[in-house]
């Protein structure tokens, strides 16, 4: 298959980039290098005859369109956004324009070559999203794949309102679309304003360890290699529709937190406990309480299942930033990382 991946340069987008290489799909990475894009998640296969670069913003209509014309791809994986939701707090413009206009565009774009193609029966255009967009649980329950949308965050609202037009130019135009949404990931090359990265980072330079509010709010920890095992297969295999991807490993941000410096003890030993550096400190506005994913579906039609568990991946993980400090010393000055951010609402 040829595909075009947008946002490959992002955290998730380069792990697919870099799995579908491996798997001998041609891939064209479409991606606008913002404050989150990073070429250097690319390395291993930037010189691989299977891998392109296109630098391009998918609020650019034309370039989108010139791009499809050039390259033919099989299939679009549409990854590209503005995904930090405390960013989102701050300046929720980026977020309307990009995940929203952007999606927009892309569909426009995608919906024009498929007919250009004579509206080809393989062509997918698969929209990677979150389990964000259904709101809040209580102790109890999970997102199924009919479970009533409920964003509340400016992040949420916005990936939520791309869903629904992805879901429109399918029923309305017959564009074939898969969508997913997946629950927290993480993993290597996780860029450093997010939770994991930012405990490992500031436990390592000494810095207090920050968890918001009581650090009771759960999530549902997925790796980033297993995302994009499942984003692929659903690309491959899946019916159109939507595919929810859990990681089946729901953990409180403070047991997570406590799971990551309990790592570091072991391989970074120094005088007193990782522990000793967390200190809470005011909650985000709106801090949704508990995500947790039902994958039945993508389970029972498909075999897929998460193949590490949450400790395994976030061993992997500590080891992985251990092992690549050049990496995200080099992150750490842009702008606004190593902030408190989402405080201005
Ligand atoms: P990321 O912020 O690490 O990467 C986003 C990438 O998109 C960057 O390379 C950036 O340069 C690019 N980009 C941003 N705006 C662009 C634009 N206007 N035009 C072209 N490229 C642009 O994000 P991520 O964590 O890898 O998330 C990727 C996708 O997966 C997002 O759509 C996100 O909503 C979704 N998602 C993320 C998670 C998670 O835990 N991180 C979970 C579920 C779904």
């Amino acid at each position: 298959m040829k595909i075009l991946v947008t946002g490959g340069a992002g955290f998730i987008g380069s792990a697919v980039v870099r799995l579908a290489v491996a798997r001998g799909h041609k891939v064209v990475n479409l991606d606008a290098l913002t404050y989150a894009g990073c070429l250097e998640n690319l390395a291993s296969v930037a010189d691989d005859p299977l891998y392109s670069f296109e630098h391009a913003d998918i609020r650019d209509r034309a370039a989108l369109d010139r791009i499809l014309a050039v390259h033919q791809p099989d299939a679009v994986m549409h990854l590209a956004a503005e995904s930090h939701v405390d960013r989102s707090i701050d300046g929720p413009g980026d977020f309307i324009e990009t995940n929203i206009t952007g999606t927009y565009n892309m569909l426009e774009a995608a919906r024009s070559y498929w007919v250009a193609q004579g509206k080809r029966e393989g062509f997918r255009f698969h929209h990677i999203s979150t389990d964000e967009v259904y709101g809040s649980l209580g102790p109890e329950g999970m997102f199924t794949e009919d479970t009533p949308y409920d964003p509340r965050s400016p992040y949420s609202a916005s990936k939520a309102s791309s869903d629904h037009l992805v879901r429109a130019w399918h029923e309305t135009y017959g564009l074939p679309v898969v969508l997913t949404n997946c629950s927290n990931n993480y993993g290597p090359f996780h860029f450093p304003e997010k939770l994991v990265p930012v405990v490992i980072l500031n436990a390592l330079a000494g810095k207090p360890i920050p968890v918001y509010g009581e650090g009771l709010n759960v999530r549902d920890w997925l790796y980033v290699e297993d995302h994009a095992d499942a984003l692929l297969l659903v690309l491959e295999k899946g019916a159109m529709g939507r595919y929810n991807i859990g990681g089946e490993n729901e953990a409180r941000n403070i047991d997570l937190v406590k799971t990551i410096c309990g790592i570091l003890d072991q391989k970074r030993p120094k005088e007193t406990p990782y522990a000793n550096q967390i200190t809470f400190v005011q909650d985000r506005a709106g801090h949704d309480l508990r995500y947790a994913i039902d994958p039945s579906r993508i389970r029972d039609e498909l075999g897929w299942r998460p193949s590490v568990t949450v400790e395994e991946g976030l061993e992997r993980t500590v080891q992985w930033y251990l092992d690549n400090e050049d990496w995200w010393r080099a992150l750490q000055n842009r702008d606004g990382v190593g902030q408190r951010l989402g405080t201005k609402g």
